[in-house]
């Protein structure tokens, strides 16, 4: 038999903790288990039907074969006019395309800016998977720590500290995955000032951007200035916002040569988004007057999923519970309980803590660690109320 030596970056790389624990849940489930699983960042609601029939009806016409790399006519129009009502800025035919999930976005935003060595910012808390792509195509993640008082999000004078000679990019994520953490305009508007006149770009994920509690306003640091707009990547895609996360419909917007690239690495990889995808995702991303409904309603919903969380969650003792300003989960701080004997035995740390939270509470979270964030631990409240109760009274 042959020898199996696996490359080692691949090797060295960890696993994604949040489809860890929601697998995790899964197989607890299957066994029979009730699980209240919070560890998910999915909606728990269907994709709206009328975006399905759009896609059923482009089956039902045959749209079953390759097209263009970057995207369909349809879609290319969709993006433009998505990032002009999101983003407020204003993109060409060839600065936009989709790609296979907002993740693949990412990665081919990486692989097109990261050579080996190159160092690339990410701001703790920060989504699981940013750090393990940045080592996976040979670049050196580095971490700058946020606060609560921060909402979590990078002061200019932490990026400034962290930039070296070395430094090729910032991913900045706001509405932010885990804390739900929104960037001000004053954050925005001090990094902008110290990237002025270097070569650092920005790759944005600004996949919650849709999600936002309390009426709060988005802003995409490409909307900041030429100079910021023409430095910055743009990521974000249809999950969240429409219920569409098993579709995997990823968007990307910046300069020509950027996107060219990604194309270019795409077509070697996945080639194109199914067209029937395509339709129904570009379908979303117009927001008809029957798309908006839909949004306002799941909307609505997850108001009043944080408003129930934060109340249950913000009573448990020695706890504190971040109060998210976008996207959907909740971001807990359990330090209190590290090294202390809980239900018998002393909790190890925020990783041991959700494993037992799952074998013996059956609720399902992920741990902080994960998220650069130890001692925390993440909460969806994408999840229907009854399972946030559920999860509540078993902890
Ligand atoms: N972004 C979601 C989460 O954080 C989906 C899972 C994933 O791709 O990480 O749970």
């Amino acid at each position: 038999m042959a020898q199996l030596i696996l490359n080692a970056r691949v090797k060295n790389m960890e696993a994604s903790a949040t489809l860890g624990m929601a697998q995790a849940a899964r197989e607890l489930a299957a066994s029979g288990v009730d699980v209240a699983n919070l560890s998910t960042g999915e909606p728990d609601c269907a994709t709206p039907q009328v975006i399905c029939e759009v896609a059923k009806k482009s089956l039902d016409q045959g749209h079953t074969h390759y097209v263009p790399v970057r995207g369909t006519k349809t879609m290319i129009q969709a993006l433009q006019t998505k990032f002009l009502r999101d983003q407020k800025v204003s993109y060409a035919p060839d600065e936009v395309m989709c790609t296979v999930g907002g993740k693949s976005a990412i990665w081919l935003a990486l692989q097109t800016l990261i050579n080996e060595g190159d160092e690339v910012i990410i701001c703790a808390p920060f989504w699981v998977s940013y750090k393990e792509q940045i080592r996976l195509v040979g670049g050196v993640p580095i971490i700058v720590n946020c606060s609560a008082e921060h909402n979590f999000m990078p002061q200019g004078q932490d990026i400034a500290a962290a930039i070296s000679k070395k430094t090729k990019a910032i991913i900045l994520n706001s509405p932010n995955n885990p804390s739900g953490g929104m960037i001000s305009q004053n954050q925005l508007e001090s990094i902008a000032q110290i990237l002025k006149g270097t070569d650092i770009f920005v790759i944005s994920d600004e996949i919650y951007e849709r999600l936002l509690f309390d009426h709060n306003e988005h802003i995409s640091p490409a909307s900041l200035s030429t100079d910021m707009r023409d430095r910055t990547i743009v990521i974000s895609g249809v999950s969240k916002a429409y219920a569409m996360t098993g579709w995997r419909c990823g968007v990307t917007a910046s300069i020509k040569p950027v996107i060219a690239a990604m194309e270019k690495l795409q077509g070697q990889d996945t080639t194109c988004l199914p067209e029937f995808i395509q339709e129904a995702a570009s379908f979303a991303l117009q927001e008809n007057d029957m798309v908006q409904k839909e949004m306002a309603r799941m909307q609505k919903s997850y108001q009043e999923r944080r408003e129930l969380g934060l109340s249950l969650f913000g009573s448990w003792p020695k706890v504190s519970v971040f109060k998210p300003q976008g996207a959907f989960y909740l971001w807990v701080d359990f330090s209190a309980y590290m090294g202390q004997i809980v239900a018998g035995r002393k909790v190890v740390d925020d990783m041991d803590f959700a494993t037992r939270m799952l074998k013996e509470a059956h609720v399902s979270s992920v741990p902080g660690t994960s998220f650069g964030g130890p001692g925390y631990l993440r909460f969806s409240i994408a999840s229907a109320p009854s399972t946030i109760e559920k999860a509540y009274h078993r902890v």
